[in-house]
C-alpha cells in the first residue's frame, strides 16, 4: 500500500486520472484530510462508495502508530511515534496564548553529533518521507479541538532539517498551501545546524520561511568541539550563508545558542558573540541546557545565564531566553525517544 500523505500531488491525481475520475476528487481527498480531519476514507461521505473504497485498497493515510502520548502541565504534548520499519521519532504540540505551535522531526537520529543533544547519540538511521513528516502536523492537529487550528511550526525536532530538505520543503508547501493546513509560511521555522550549501539553495528559491541557526559558540574552536560538523563548515562561511538567507527573504535571522554551564557561558565568549552578530539584523535565543542523562554537560546558574543575556544585550544584540517548555515530559530534543528506547509500547494516557 502507498501512504497517502507522500503521494498529494501526484500519486493520488495520477490514480483518479488512470479510474477515469476527475481531477477535483484529489482536492475532496486533501481538504478531507487536511480541514475535515478525516482519520479513514469512510468518512469521506462526498466521495462516491466505490471510489472511496478502492482508495482505501491502494493507499494506507496513516504509516505510524503513536507508542507514548505525554502531556505536561503546561499543556505542552508530546507523541512518540513508531514508523512503519519500528523506528521512533518525537513531536510535540506546545500552546501558548493563542499560538498551537507543532515541533516537528525531519530525520530518525541525526548525523550532526552535536555532543549535548539526545538526537543524535546513535549518528543518524535514515531521512523521513514527505508522508511521514506531514503526519506529524495531521496527529498534532488531532490533538486540537474542532475550532482551534495549527498556528505555527517549528521544525525542531529530531534530525538536520538542511539534510533532508527534498522531503521536508514538500511537506512544508502543504502545511502552507490554503489547500493544505494554510498555516502563513511567516509562521514557520526551520532550526539548523547551519549547512552552507543547503542554506544557500534556501536563500536562491526563496521561501519565507524563517531561519533559525543553531551557533552555540562564537569561535571557530568551541564551536568545532560542541559541533563537530563546523569542522568542515566553518563558522564564517555559516554566517555567511546564513546572511544570504536574510537577504533573500528579509526575515530577522534567529541565532540558538544552547548555554552549557563553564563551556560557553563564559563573558568572553559573550563578547565574541557581539563581536561576530553586530552589524546583522538577528536576534539571539538563549536556550539554557536542558540535561540529557549519561551526558557531562550542565545547565548553568540563573545568575549565569542572566550574565551572558546581559553582556550580549549591553553589545547591543537582541536576545531572549527560551522558556522551558515540557520537561517533565522529556520534551526537550529526542528525550523521550530515548527513555522509552527499551521499553513495549505503553498505552496512550
Ligand atoms: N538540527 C537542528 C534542529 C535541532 S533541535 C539544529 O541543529 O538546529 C533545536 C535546537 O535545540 C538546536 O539549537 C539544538 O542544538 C538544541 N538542543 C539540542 N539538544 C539540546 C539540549 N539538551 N538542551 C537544549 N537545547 C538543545
Amino acid at each position: 500500500m502507498k501512504h497517502l500523505l507522500d503521494q498529494l500531488g501526484t500519486g493520488l491525481p495520477e490514480f483518479l486520472r488512470n479510474a477515469g475520475l476527475p481531477e477535483y476528487r484529489a482536492r475532496q481527498v486533501r481538504r478531507w484530510l487536511f480541514a475535515g480531519r478525516a482519520t479513514d476514507f469512510a468518512t469521506m461521505t462526498d466521495l462516491p462508495a466505490a471510489l472511496r473504497e478502492s482508495l482505501a485498497t491502494e493507499f494506507s493515510i496513516w504509516t505510524t502508530e503513536v507508542v507514548a502520548h505525554r502531556q505536561a502541565n503546561d499543556e505542552t504534548e508530546k507523541l512518540l511515534l513508531q514508523l512503519a520499519d519500528g523506528n521512533r521519532i518525537e513531536c510535540v504540540l506546545i500552546r501558548e496564548g493563542d499560538r498551537r505551535t507543532c515541533c516537528i522531526s525531519t530525520q530518525v537520529g541525526c548525523a550532526m553529533g552535536c555532543v549535548f543533544c539526545a538526537s543524535g547519540l546513535e549518528g543518524v538511521v535514515r531521512n523521513l518521507t514527505t508522508g511521514e513528516i506531514l503526519e506529524q502536523l495531521l496527529r498534532l492537529q488531532q490533538l486540537l479541538p474542532a475550532d482551534e487550528r495549527l498556528t505555527h511550526i517549528v521544525v525542531m525536532g529530531m534530525g538536520e532539517p538542511l539534510a533532508n530538505l527534498d522531503r521536508l520543503l514538500p511537506a512544508l508547501a502543504w502545511a502552507t498551501s490554503p489547500e493544505g493546513l494554510g498555516i502563513s509560511g511567516r509562521r514557520v521555522t526551520i532550526s539548523t545546524v547551519g549547512l552552507p550549501a543547503a542554506l544557500r539553495r534556501l536563500a536562491a528559491e526563496k521561501h519565507p520561511y524563517h531561519l533559525a541557526v543553531s551557533l552555540h559558540a562564537p569561535n571557530d574552536a568551541l564551536r568545532s568541539q560542541l559541533v563537530p560538523v563546523n569542522k568542515s563548515a566553518g563558522l564564517s562561511d555559516v554566517v555567511a550563508a546564513a546572511d544570504e538567507y536574510f537577504a533573500a527573504n528579509g526575515r530577522r535571522l534567529t541565532f540558538e545558542y544552547v548555554l552549557l554551564g563553564d563551556v560557553n557561558d563564559r563573558p568572553e565568549h559573550a563578547r565574541q558573540l557581539v563581536a561576530l552578530l553586530r552589524e546583522r539584523t538577528a536576534m539571539v535565543n538563549v536556550i539554557p541546557y536542558n540535561p540529557v542523562a549519561g551526558l557531562p554537560y550542565r545547565t548553568p546558574s540563573d545568575e549565569a545565564v542572566e550574565r551572558f543575556v546581559g553582556l550580549v544585550r549591553g553589545g547591543g544584540i537582541e536576545v531572549q531566553v527560551r522558556v522551558r517548555k515540557g520537561d517533565q515530559i522529556d520534551a526537550a530534543c529526542g528525550q523521550l525517544r530515548r527513555s522509552l528506547a527499551t521499553t513495549a509500547p505503553v498505552a496512550l494516557s
